[in-house]
């Protein structure tokens, strides 16, 4: 059995970008910049903003934050993701999901720069992923490719059951496993709350991506001998951390698996990073 360790790879990923960020930076006068939004005090954002200006700061990225109170008026919002967007020192926008009730998230991501949108949830970029062009692809579902890719996992050929259909994970990760590529052309199926058969559907797939946010929903007798299983799940209960799958009950029968936590996450991150560094060498010329 193979143990994704997502941890161990984004950390070699984040040297790998420390090393480029240094010399890019000697050349070009300047670091990369990532403006991070945070609205309102939500925990779990706190922590994941908190997470990714630790990882710019060690990366060599200027992490800009701007924090905002939960009150901030939509067009108060827009006007700073406007200001963003013309500001030289600024590569990637990212703001932080969700936002508080009564804001509107999807008008707020609609007007990021897409050459900023080191995210990928813009309208452009998940256009562009969908047609095969490049761009800016969501930082989680591209960090679980880059995990199988550095563990050379391979997905062509596979029958894959992505189980959630957000827009964040489940969409971008069919496109992702579906489409060409070395790393790609696997036959996919999308499966969500009203999918029937889900069991069954599961326990004849060669990769399961669980993103449904339910701790231990992918039970073992939904996995088959030798799959490949990704567990994008977060679910903070009273043991701690937990996936959405029942890693103890899976992990001896299948060919490779993520951890969580140290699998998905730290792999989210990273990538992050890697599409900032990306962004910046486009705008500078890199
Ligand atoms: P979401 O709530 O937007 O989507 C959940 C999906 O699960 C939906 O499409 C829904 O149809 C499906 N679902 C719900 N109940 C189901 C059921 N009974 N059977 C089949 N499908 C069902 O969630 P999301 O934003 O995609 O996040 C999913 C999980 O992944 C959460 O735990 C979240 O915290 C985690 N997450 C982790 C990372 C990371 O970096 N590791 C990033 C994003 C999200």
């Amino acid at each position: 059995m193979i143990l994704l360790d997502g941890k161990k790879t984004a950390a070699a990923i984040r040297s790998e970008l420390s090393e480029q960020v240094a010399e890019l930076a000697t050349t070009h006068g300047r670091a990369p910049g990532l403006a991070v939004i945070l609205v309102g005090d939500d925990p779990a954002s706190q922590v994941y903003v908190r997470n990714k200006e630790k990882a710019c700061e060690n990366a060599g990225i200027t992490s800009l934050a701007f924090r905002k109170p939960a009150d901030v008026t939509q067009q108060e919002l827009e006007d700073l993701i406007r200001d963003l967007n013309t500001r030289e020192d600024v590569d990637g926008i990212l703001l932080q999901l969700p936002l508080p009730k009564g804001l509107d998230s999807q008008a707020c991501l609609d007007l990021i720069d897409p050459a900023k949108d080191v995210d990928g949830f813009h309208p452009v970029s998940m256009g562009r992923l969908a047609l095969g062009l490049p761009g800016f692809a969501p930082c989680t579902p591209a960090g679980v490719i880059e995990l199988l890719k550095r563990h050379n996992v391979t997905t062509a050929g596979k029958r894959a059951v992505i189980i959630g259909r957000s827009n964040i994970v489940g969409k971008p990760m069919a496109m992702m496993l579906w489409g060409y590529g070395d790393f790609a052309n696997a036959t996919v199926t999308v499966a969500h709350s009203r999918t029937p058969g889900l069991k069954e559907l599961c326990a004849e797939a060669d990769i399961i991506v669980a993103a449904i946010g339910r701790p231990h929903f992918v039970t073992g007798d939904m996995v088959k001998d030798g799959a490949i299983v990704i567990d994008v799940g977060i679910n903070r209960t009273d043991n701690g951390l937990v996936g959405d799958c029942d890693f103890d009950a899976i992990k001896d029968r299948v060919s490779a698996i993520t951890p969580v936590p140290g699998g998905v996450g730290p792999m989210t991150i990273a990538m992050l990073l890697k599409n900032t560094v990306q962004s910046y060498k486009g705008r500078v010329g890199a």
